[in-house]
């Protein structure tokens, strides 16, 4: 038994994609559990009204969910005390680079081309030596990945995929993880939590045996996997699911307003046709 979860972020309307990663959790629930999380930490990006959308047009689809619903910005506490634990650890640190700075960093000569990780080029350690006691309301806190690493003692990191490599555990080793991941941000300027920290908490919390989402996050997991461990939380199943792409094979993003499942409603396209076209 199962229990799986959709998680948007209200900051447009859902499309196609968006139909597919929810209906492709709730099939994977069954005869499990099927929640809704509802991904409001960036409260400049999210609007009400698209979180109400969410609701209906997941209804049309067929989907229901038990209430109440989790949601994110509700959960800041969680996410401090989880700060707290691994600033006790001596594994995170206060980071002032703005992106301007990254990027002048990186183009010294000395650097070579930055590797490109999950979100955006590897951080070069600027403010690495920097510690908790001296983090600024406007810094961001970055994870010391060479140090966490070996706090765990790990060489390489594992988690399995029940979708693209069943049975067969995707690994990096600690090396790789180190130069071509490194040291992400856990909590962003400003607004206290990242994606990485409130994904792996949130699901834990939820109690989510398998995660179901797009392939192009797989890269995060092994953030995701990290923070697990140091944070005493289980590492659940993965199921990376392919991604819905337009006529001309670009992905959909939430932009493509053309794709919105609202748009298909008010036309009056019945959701069995969604749901038959998406092959569900
Ligand atoms: N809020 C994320 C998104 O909309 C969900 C990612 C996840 O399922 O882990 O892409």
């Amino acid at each position: 038994m199962n229990r799986t979860r959709f998680a948007p972020s209200p900051t447009g309307p859902l499309h196609l994609g968006h139909a597919f990663a929810a209906l492709t959790a709730a099939r994977l629930a069954d005869p499990g559990q099927f929640l809704l999380r509802i991904e409001d930490i960036d409260r400049t990006r999210c609007r009400p009204e698209y979180e109400a959308l969410i609701a209906e047009d997941l209804h049309w689809l067929g989907l229901d969910w038990p209430l109440p619903v989790m949601r994110q910005s509700e959960r800041l506490p969680a996410y401090q005390a989880a700060l707290d634990r691994l600033a006790a650890l001596g594994l995170i640190y206060p980071c002032r680079c703005r992106r301007a700075d990254i990027r002048a960093a990186l183009s010294a000569p000395q650097e070579g081309a930055a590797p490109i990780g999950p979100d955006g080029p590897v951080y070069p350690g600027t403010c690495r030596p920097r510690r908790m006691v001296e983090a600024g309301l406007d810094d961001a806190i970055r994870l010391n990945a060479a140090r966490a690493l070996e706090h765990l003692g790990l060489d390489e990191i594992a988690f399995l995929d029940e979708n693209i490599a069943p049975g067969l555990p995707h690994r990096l080793s600690a090396q790789d993880f180190i130069a071509g991941v490194g040291d992400v941000v856990l909590a962003r300027r400003g607004m206290g939590t990242s994606y990485h920290l409130s994904v792996v908490l949130d699901d834990a919390a939820q109690g989510i045996t398998l995660v179901t989402r797009g392939k192009d996050l797989i890269d995060s997991t092994w953030i995701h996997v990290i923070l697990q461990k140091l944070l005493h939380l289980p590492t659940p199943r993965y199921h990376h699911h392919r991604l819905i792409r337009d006529a001309q094979g670009k992905r959909l993003a939430k932009r493509d307003d053309a794709r919105a499942l609202k748009l298909f409603r008010d036309e009056g396209v019945p959701a069995a046709q969604i749901r038959r076209e998406l092959g569900f």
